[in-house]
């Protein structure tokens, strides 16, 4: 309710996620930095070594969801064996050609491809994929069962899927320093790296209305995920999720 985008419709959401994506991919890397302290650095780091990634030259398939410019991918290419393959998918294209660029620099690009579409219809075959990720990816997307499900549905029998999504900050005091971080400071960010405030407004709205780690399992085990965990990081400002399909 604080910037008037809690009524927005569900067929008008991706459309208002698409323009902020859009406008700041060219420095989206940059910006992640400010905006977290780069602390998502650390948080990412955590994420892939939950992975469980074969350090040997087994073959193991990741698909990352909402994978934008492909930090994820790029850490998991650097942490496990030759035998890593990633799949970036992403709505929106301008990330994904940031992400293609830095593959090519960083001469990656035999090992990672980069698909554009949405996640609420994945098209891959079932069971393609050893792991699936996303990260700050799932609330951006309208339907978020839909998203789950189709998750489930590309994993191997055994594979997992791992979420990192900003959470409910529990530590007292904290949330206060928090409040005003993200009202106070993130949109100012915005305004000044990538020329304009209010599509940063409509990210602060979106991570106060996702629901907390323990709600979100709950979704995960709706969607059919086994053995499904939640970890808080940093007090709870982000929380990694992990389910299993069995
Ligand atoms: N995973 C990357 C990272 O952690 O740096 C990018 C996260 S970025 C905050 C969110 C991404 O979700 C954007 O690249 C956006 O285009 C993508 N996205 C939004 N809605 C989507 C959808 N319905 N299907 C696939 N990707 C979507």
């Amino acid at each position: 309710t604080h910037f008037g985008y809690s009524e927005v419709p569900l067929s008008r959401k991706q459309g208002l996620v698409d323009d902020v994506f859009h406008k700041v991919a060219s420095r989206y890397d940059l910006m992640n930095d400010l905006m977290s302290g780069g602390l998502h650095r650390a948080w990412k780091s955590a994420m892939v070594t939950a992975l469980g990634l074969p350090r040997g030259p087994r073959s193991f398939r990741l698909l990352d969801v909402a994978g934008g410019t492909g930090d994820i991918a790029f850490r998991a290419l650097k942490r496990g064996g030759p035998g890593v393959g990633v799949t970036v998918f992403d709505i929106n294209g301008a990330m994904l050609d940031v992400g293609r660029a830095r593959a090519r620099d960083l001469k990656l690009d035999d090992r990672i491809e980069f698909v554009q579409g949405n996640a609420e219809e994945l098209p891959f075959e079932s069971g393609a994929f050893d792991a699936v990720t996303i990260a700050f990816g799932i609330r951006n997307v309208p339907r978020i069962p839909l998203a789950l499900k189709e998750m489930r549905r590309v994993l191997k029998p055994g594979g997992r899927a791992l979420v990192l999504e900003f959470s409910k900050v529990d530590v007292p005091g904290l949330d206060k320093v928090y409040d005003a971080f993200s009202f106070g400071v993130i949109p100012q960010i915005g305004r000044l790296v990538a020329g304009d405030a209010e599509p940063y407004q409509y990210l602060v709205e979106s991570i106060r209305r996702f629901p907390d780690a323990e709600t979100f399992a709950d979704m995960m085990r709706e969607a059919g995920f086994d053995q499904v965990s939640a970890t808080p990081y940093t007090g709870g400002v982000a929380a990694l999720h992990m389910g299993f399909r069995i």
